[in-house]
């Protein structure tokens, strides 16, 4: 994705204020590997997605949750498909926008969202439990879909797509 500067992203969530975006030091990131760009606020219990859209750039917030007493058990990121043998996703919700903070829609997803690096391999984590035999822009568009349709079901992305 093309590189987006900080006030880019504090204006794709006019609610919040800096301190509760939590937005990162930028100058690291690699934005060349990215399909979205997702951090996790610095004190765990929440997390941001800005991913590239056709005409402009669409922003989620979400909700984290480990589950740190749960069993070890492996799982799957629904976005971007990485097995974890044990911990490495977490439960991210969103509230449904319009429904008066009545309906929520969750998925586990990498805990620091990083499906991209995941999809390249690139982190020193272990690799994914059950690699799959997939070409990397089935995988990177396989992500960018799952991403669009839960901001779909959160009712994030505006008139873009009619829900008819
Ligand atoms: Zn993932």
């Amino acid at each position: 994705m093309q590189p987006i500067e900080r006030t880019e992203i504090r204006s794709l969530f006019p609610d919040l204020s800096s301190s509760e975006l939590g937005i990162p030091d930028l100058t690291p990131v690699d934005w060349g590997v990215l399909d979205y760009f997702g951090w996790i606020h610095p004190a765990g219990h929440k997390g941001f997605v800005v991913l590239p859209g056709p005409e402009r750039l669409f922003s989620l917030s979400l909700r984290r949750s480990i589950n740190h007493s749960a069993k070890p058990r492996t799982r799957m990121c629904s976005w971007c498909h990485h097995v974890y043998r044990s911990k490495g996703t977490a439960l991210f919700s969103a509230t449904v926008r319009g429904s008066d903070d009545r309906r929520f829609i969750g998925n586990h997803i990498c805990a620091n969202l990083d499906c991209s690096l995941r999809i390249r391999n690139l982190p020193s984590d272990p690799p994914t439990y059950l690699p799959e035999t997939l070409d990397i822009e089935k995988k990177i568009s396989r992500l960018e879909n799952s991403v669009l349709s839960f901001m779909h079901r959160a009712n994030v992305l505006g008139n873009l797509i009619d829900n008819t």
